[in-house]
């Protein structure tokens, strides 16, 4: 990529270029367990599972 004079990219042109960018959630994935949205590394909200185990006592 070359440099550009800053006022050649117009905001809205600037924009539209980052509109792809943190779209996604970093570090979600589907719980194994049940299915659902989780951070990666930590327990299910859901079920309360980690590692295919059951660590939240109900
Ligand atoms: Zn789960």
């Amino acid at each position: 990529m070359m440099a550009v004079p800053f006022r050649r990219t117009s905001k809205t042109r600037k924009n539209k270029r980052r509109t792809h960018i943190k779209l996604a959630v970093p570090g979600m994935v589907k719980c194994s367990e049940c299915g659902e949205l989780k951070l990666a590394h930590r327990i299910c909200k859901a079920c309360g599972s980690y590692n295919g185990r059951d660590v939240v006592s109900k």
